[in-house]
């Protein structure tokens, strides 16, 4: 076995990594960035290494970088993590050269399997069923527009380096190709320097469903069964749950030793992902292997009790596998939410910057569940623009299916994140929607679902409840220490306009007299300025994130969130002659949608502007931004030039 390992990644997974070596008695090396020089990765490992600038193509995909290191800490081998250098053929045959070991296949394996092309050829010859489509690469666009007529469309374009939800484009008809085709290529070519694109059947609302692979270096491979990630994004995945909803013994069974066969095909020895997508008729097609460690593999641990980073390093020490097929049994369900530095409120637009606040459940045995949170920041940590905007990957186990929801739903009420926009509330209403609870999911769902982005959902009446009764318990506290004067059992409670009547009675008691209803809330954590009021209503066991507003209470429960205001019988009369606060009308700007540096702004003042046309240009983690008026309009004033960097919200342009 190793003696010492580096890491040549950062974040969670570098955490992560570093946990299991602690528990294997293996000494950690990591590398790390100009960014991450105060990380969570640097402070656990038992050394680190500095690489160089933020960017990874200046740090984390330098190779030359990665060997130094290595050879200047004498560690014997590396774990890629997944990203960067983790599938890049390249970089495990010079580990090799230079006699240390890659934590991960051999380069063969990574050869065949890196390239989308290359890999669906390999897997049909393996006998693996593959997705109908033209399994080579694409000339011109006139050469694509054949190519996806013969096999009828709907097409996916695809570029045969990709990875990561990039370079994927859908095409319904023969004009989608001609913009499709060159747009795919250019954005092939821009992130994975390779412009190979090929052409493939796109199936309709299927599932991803995909296979955990374990070899050996002895010929030795079996399957950890399948997870489901359906629930994504711009095909990049959200949500994902082990085992999967959908499928049956036979066609777990039939899908695992497709992906056993082709894993042997390749003599895979490490850890690897055959993903799949499925019909709702549970047929399936092969769609890429991952010949890596998998951001999901947490679900598949939680289900078989195998440590996939350990079996990893295993292997590449030259282990045997120490179990068989027969060996592994999936017990119970497992759901894993990405938390994302992402504003679900404003179309899931990137919003990086601090860790104001970050407090995120407590993980180990929850009831009968458990709860696991890979994350590799602590409160004050920035998200940098430069990486993944991922804050941590949250994970929930439980007999059932129904029980690790549950517990998913409780967990994230635990979440408490300040300081920048993240998706948990977006999660929690998952957890809380119907038809994810039924399972009939596909990767459409968000789209279906969510058609016109996420606003948050209605409360249900047993929040309206739980906002009053927070509400009552945060203001009686305030009152009796600051005015126990004005303390009294009688409130209006006035919840998103709607006010209802309250009386304290004893023991957590609240009587809700026009409605003749008594409600306890009891086993009360909270105090004055914490953003967690955690209770018990009606033996409900809840969190909500609370927060003073300039009047009332800002109160979250899961996916809802209401203003609640507290008053006296008088006050509350007077409020309601009160004329309404009337916002400040927007309507006439244009409003920069999150932090970010201006690339242009395309309008100057005087300027006759159209619906759609382009005002600015916005980038944002390394993305851009268009931003297009809203509407007809004469520009009065424009407030932001390239070169600036703006906060969300600030004005950018002013129409008359
Ligand atoms: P998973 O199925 O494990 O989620 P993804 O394909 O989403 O895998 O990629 C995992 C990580 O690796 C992400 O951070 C993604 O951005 C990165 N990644 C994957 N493939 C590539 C690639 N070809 N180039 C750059 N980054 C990649
Ligand atoms: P990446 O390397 O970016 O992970 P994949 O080939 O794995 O690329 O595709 C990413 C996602 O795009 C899949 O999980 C699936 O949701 C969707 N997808 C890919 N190919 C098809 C297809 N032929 N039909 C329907 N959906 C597809
Ligand atoms: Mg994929």
């Amino acid at each position: 076995m190793f003696s010492k390992i580096l890491i040549a990644n950062r974040g969670e997974i570098a955490v992560r990594i570093i946990k299991t070596c602690r528990r294997m008695g293996i000494a950690t090396v990591v590398v790390y960035s100009e960014a991450d020089a105060d990380s969570m990765a640097v402070e656990m490992a038992d050394e680190a290494v500095f690489i160089g600038a933020a960017p990874a193509s200046e740090s984390y995909l330098v190779a030359d970088k990665i060997v130094e290191a290595v050879k200047q800490t004498g560690a014997e081998a590396v774990h890629p993590g997944f990203g960067f250098l983790s599938e890049n053929a390249g970089f495990a045959k010079r580990l090799a050269k230079e006699g240390i070991v890659f934590i991960g296949p051999n380069p063969k394996a990574i050869e065949a399997m890196g390239d989308k092309i290359e890999s669906k050829k390999f897997a049909a010859k393996a006998g693996v069923s593959t997705v109908p489509g033209h399994v080579g690469e694409i000339d011109d666009t006139a050469h694509a527009i054949k190519i996806a007529e013969q096999i009828g469309y709907p097409v996916m374009i695809k570029a045969s380096a990709g990875g990561g939800g990039k370079g994927i484009r859908v095409a319904w008809t023969r004009k989608d190709v001609e913009e499709g085709f060159p747009a795919v290529r250019a954005e092939a070519k821009a992130s994975f320097g390779d412009d190979r694109i090929f052409i493939e059947k796109f199936i309709e609302s299927p599932r991803h469903v995909e296979i955990q692979v374990l070899g050996d270096k002895h010929g030795n491979v079996v399957h950890l069964f399948e997870r489901e990630c359906s629930i994504q994004r711009r095909n990049q995945k959200v949500i994902e749950e082990a085992p999967s909803p959908l499928l049956d013994k036979k066609t777990r069974d039939a899908m695992g030793e497709q992906a056993v066969r082709l894993a042997q095909a390749v003599g895979y020895d490490s850890a690897g992902t055959v993903e799949f997508v499925a019909g709702q008729d549970r047929s399936f097609f092969f769609l890429e292997m991952n010949t890596r460690l998998q951001v999901e593999h947490p679900v598949t641990e939680m289900i078989t009790g195998v440590d996939l980073v350990e079996q990893m390093i295993r292997s590449a020490a030259g282990e045997k596998l120490a179990f068989g097929q027969r060996d592994l049994k999936i017990n119970g369900w497992a759901v894993e939410s990405r938390i994302y530095a992402e504003d679900p409120y404003r179309g899931f637009l990137p919003s990086i910057g601090r860790l104001v606040r970050y407090d995120p459940p407590v993980e180990g045995e929850a009831g009968d569940a458990i709860v696991r949170n890979d994350a590799g920041v602590r409160e004050g940590d920035e998200i940098s623009m430069y990486y993944d905007p991922m804050i941590s990957k949250l994970s929930t186990w439980a007999k059932t299916r129904e029980k690790a929801i549950d517990a998913m739903g409780r967990a994230l009420e635990d979440f408490h994140i300040e300081g920048l926009g993240q998706n948990v509330p977006f999660l929690a209403a998952v957890m809380d929607q119907p038809r994810f609870r039924s399972g009939k999911i596909s990767t459409n769902y968000i789209k279906d679902e969510f058609p016109d982005g996420f606003h948050g959902v209605t409360p249900t009446e047993f929040q309206r409840d739980l906002m009053a009764a927070v509400a009552c318990a945060m203001h009686r506290t305030y009152l009796s220490r600051s005015a126990p004067e004005l303390q009294r059992n009688e409130w209006i409670v006035v919840e998103n306009g709607v006010r209802r009547m309250v009386e304290v009675v004893e023991d957590g008691g609240l009587l809700f007299p026009e409605e003749h209803r008594t409600l306890r809330l009891t086993h009360v954590d909270w105090r004055p300025g914490k953003p967690t009021f955690r209770g018990v209503l009606d033996g409900v066991p809840f969190t909500a994130q609370v927060k003073p507003a300039a009047e009332g209470f800002v109160i979250r429960h899961r996916a809802a969130q209401a203003q609640v205001l507290v008053l006296t019988e008088r006050s509350a009369e007077l409020h309601e002659k009160l004329p309404p606060k009337k916002a400040a009308d927007t309507s006439k700007m244009v409003l920069s949608p999150m932090p970010g540096l201006v690339v242009s702004v395309d309008v100057v003042a005087g300027q006759e502007v159209k619906t759609g046309e382009v005002v600015a240009v916005l980038e944002a983690m390394k993305m851009q931004n268009i931003i297009r008026a809203e509407h007809d309009g004469t520009v009065k004033a424009v407030n932001a030039k390239s070169g600036d960097s703006v906060a969300a919200d600030e004005v950018l342009v002013e129409f008359a």
